[in-house]
């Protein structure tokens, strides 16, 4: 078995003007193929005959194998990202805006609360909307680390997550995150996969199979 690249789930054109074509390709078809690649050659022929994406993660962090998680954790948190973005604007679902409006008081408290911390964060790494029991929170990950199994802190679902990878937004934007956090958090986060990932008590399953 070896993981292969989620496909993105529209066109390569569809996120321009935000994200670029040639921007997307470059993100999807070398970043996160590279990190596809680099799971596969470091399993190849090893234990992991019929793993999912999720537990080669879970292994290797279990295993302090750092380079393996990095490259792990990097390939679920790009099929996870390429879904947490829309093509246009979406609403979240009432289940997921009666949480949203608990946690945060309105839709868009919370995305000042995702503009902040994206870019409050320092270095490379993620921010995601998550779900701890019936709570909704905003948190930040660094480098690969990942809620594709049990978070940081315990166990939470993710429901959308933003690349801050100065790979994300360096070909259209330079140094300016937040232009690119601008356009994302207004136009193109796909609340329906979160109103998805809400309503599921786990995290959402990486097409990892081929
Ligand atoms: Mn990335």
């Amino acid at each position: 078995m070896t993981i292969s690249l989620a496909p993105l789930p529209y066109a390569d054109t569809a996120l321009a003007p935000f994200i670029s074509a040639s921007a997307l390709q470059t993100h999807h078809d070398r970043h996160h193929q590279t990190y596809v690649d680099n799971v596969n050659a470091a399993t190849k022929g090893g234990t992991f005959a019929l793993a999912s994406l999720a537990a080669i993660i879970s292994a290797a962090a279990a295993g302090d194998d750092q380079s393996l998680f990095n490259n792990a954790a990097q390939a679920w948190n790009h099929g996870f990202f390429w879904h947490s973005l829309s093509p246009g604007p979406e609403q979240p679902g009432a289940a997921l805006s009666a949480a949203i409006d608990r946690a945060f008081g309105s839709l868009p408290a919370l995305k000042d609360e995702l503009l902040h911390q994206g870019m409050a964060h320092f270095g490379s790494g993620w921010v995601w909307l998550v779900k701890r029991g019936a709570a909704l929170a905003v948190e930040q990950t660094h480098d690969a680390a990942t809620f594709a199994v049990a978070g940081p802190g315990g166990e939470a679902v993710p429901l959308l997550v933003i690349d801050l990878w100065e790979h994300a937004y360096y070909p259209d934007y330079r140094n300016v995150r937040k232009s690119y956090l601008n356009q994302l958090i207004a136009g193109h986060l796909a609340w329906t996969f979160a109103s998805e990932n809400f309503a599921r008590d786990g995290a959402w399953t990486y097409p990892d199979l081929i």
